[in-house]
Parts: structure tokens; sequence; C-alpha cells
């Protein structure tokens, strides 16, 4: 089996922020799995540093090994991660080469990946996200709307706790503005990204008790387990957190604090892990969400039953677009899990990609 990584760099349609980032452009990693004239696919977005993770430290390793054999290949490329360091650029690389994997597997055997892995559900359920700190009134409007009068997604998401958490009225006057846009029937989700301190969350919350928000996301830094925790037994909507767990061990510890555990294909350890992930979140009582990259999630989604929702995140969605053929729209809040293709139903549009390549 060969690896390689080839890295794209893709400009927003306009400035991205939240309460404690802000970016102009999107890196996405992709890996290419191939044996026996099949090609499988895996992506995760992050620094081109995320390439010579999968060139020189996984090729090597997994040239003599059997893409059927998923578990040795993982186990393999994980365990080379010792002294480099599991999370971070490393995870995202093993995720990526993980979902890669998968996919080839699926492929060489003529399957839907979503049908390789089992699926509990046709469809997976989605909600809009983006809503970003950036935009002026209109943009959101023309977004949130676009999602629940257009899309008929029912559940949308925007990001609060601008720099920092130091701009709160602006924060509540844009989640009175979703909700005018969104009407009653939608259910509106927040994202602090970690911004606010522990009593200013609760007190946010409590500020927009007649909004009925229904979700806050890392409403203190996800370090903050107690935080979390405390947060979580103040306030009505479900805290969650986890988008940025590399590991089981991490989704072990998180899961007593939060009331939805997010996990992330592409940093998580692939969807080996992400199945794995699942399965302690469901011994802890709890669902999970799927964090971003919409259409790498899409079959591993499909196979968890202990699924709430998945993040049709609006950068994610433009460059999965933009990028492969077989991209789903998702439309009346849900996206249709492929199962007429063979592995994940994607195939990269190499002349459009490649005028984004970067490495
Ligand atoms: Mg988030």
């Amino acid at each position: 089996m060969r690896l390689t990584a080839a890295v794209y760099r893709v400009p927003t349609d306009a400035p991205e922020g939240d309460g404690t980032l802000a970016w102009s452009s999107t890196t996405l990693t992709l890996v290419r799995a191939e044996a026996d004239r099949h090609t499988g696919l895996g992506w995760t977005y992050g620094p081109a540093a995320v390439a010579p993770v999968v060139t020189e430290l996984f090729a090597p390793l997994v040239t003599d090994l059997d893409p059927d054999d998923v578990p040795a290949v993982w186990t393999a490329m994980q365990r080379e991660l010792r002294n480099a360091g599991r999370p971070g650029v490393a995870g995202l690389a093993l995720s990526a080469a993980d979902c890669a994997v998968w996919d080839l597997k699926a492929r060489r055997h003529g399957l839907p990946l979503a049908r390789l892995l089992g699926a509990a559900r046709r469809e997976v359920p989605v909600y809009g996200s983006g809503g970003f700190t950036t935009y002026d009134d209109e943009r959101q409007h023309r977004q949130l709307a676009g999602w629940v009068h257009d899309q008929g997604i029912p559940r949308v998401k925007i990001k609060i706790g601008e720099s920092w958490g130091t701009e709160v009225p602006r924060d509540l006057a844009r989640m009175a503005a979703a909700r005018r846009t969104i009407g009653d029937d939608t259910e509106l989700y927040v994202d602090a990204n970690g911004a606010y301190q522990r009593k200013q969350a609760v007190r946010v919350m409590r500020a927009a008790a007649d909004l009925d928000v229904r979700w806050y996301e890392e409403p203190v830094s996800s370090d903050d387990l107690a935080g979390l925790g405390l947060v979580r037994d103040q306030v009505r909507p479900d805290v969650a957190a986890g988008e940025y767990g590399f590991d089981l061990v991490y989704f072990h510890r998180m899961a007593p604090y939060v009331d939805c555990l997010q996990i992330d294909v592409t940093r998580c350890g692939g969807i080996t892990e992400f199945l794995r992930a699942a399965a302690v979140a469901a011994a802890a009582g709890l669902q999970v969400s799927a964090h971003c990259a919409p259409h790498q999630h899409l079959p591993v989604a499909a196979a968890v039953p202990n699924l709430r929702h998945l993040e049709w995140f609006h950068d994610h969605v433009r460059i999965e677009s933009m990028f492969f053929d077989g991209a789903v729209p998702a439309t009346g809040g849900g996206a249709a899990v492929p199962l007429d293709r063979p592995g994940n139903g994607l195939d990269l549009r190499t002349a459009d990609a490649e005028h984004y390549r970067v490495g």
C-alpha cells in the first residue's frame, strides 16, 4: 500500500472568525491510500505540516501491510507517533490516513464505505453552522435564512464569545437577531469556542433566557473540565465539547462534564477511533455530534447508533463541494448517506483542486 499527501489552501468567501480565532483561508491536506489500482481518499483541515507526517513517518511503515487489515495499519501508524506526540499535527495526519485506508478497503471490495461500516441510518441529521463573529447583520441573516427557509434545516449555530468574551452585548444582540431570522420553530445553537470565564458563561446564557438556546458549545475552555461541568449544571441548553479530542482517553475524561460529546473524525484518529470514541460516549449515556468536515463524516456518522447530528459547517461544505464530485446537499435537516457508489462516494476534481495546491 502506498500513502501520499497533497496540501490545498482555499481562501474563505468572507473573513471568518469565532470567539478565539480568525482566519481568511482554510488548508486541507488530502491523503491518498493506493493498492491494486484502487485509491482511497481521506482528508483533514490543518497546517501543511500534516503532509510530511504522512509521507515520512507513515508511508514507509505500511508498504507491506494489507489495506484490509485496518486495525494493523492504524496501530502501526499510531505507535510510530510515540515520540512525535499523538495530538496536534500528527493526530491530524493519523486521522486523514486512517480515513483514506478505510475508503481504500471499501473501494477494493466495491462497497460503499457506509455499507462496509454498517449503517444505522440512511440520512444523517445536520445543523447549519457558521454565523461568524466577523459577519455583519445582513450576512448573518442571509446565511441563516438560507439554511432554515431555503434548505429546511431546523437547527443552526452561530459563533459567540467575540474577542475572547469581551463583546458580550454584541454576542447577545447577534443571538437575538439570529432568533428573529430563524423564527420560533428552529433550534438555535451557539458556540463560544472557549472564550468565556466560568460565571461569565452562566451570566451570558441567563441574559439570553428568552431566546431558547438549545446547545451551548465550549462555553469555557475545553481544557477546563470542571468549568464545563459547572456551566452545564447552571444553564438550560445542552453543553457540548470535544472537537479537540485527539485520542480515546480525551473523550473518556471529558464525558462526565458535558451533555453531548463532539468528535471530529479528521482529528480524533480517523474512523477507527471515531467508532471507539462513540462507544465511550455511549458507555457514559451520551450522544455524540460529528464536528465539521461533513463529507468525511457522513459514512461513519451513519454507522454510529448514538449520533445526534453532524455539523454542516459553512467553510468546509463550500470547500468539499468545490473539490469533490459526489458531495451531497443538506435538505430538510439531513444529508443522504452515500450508498450508491464505492467508498465514500467522492471523487476529487483534480483540475479544480490543483488551482489551490500549495504542497
Ligand atoms: Mg466548535
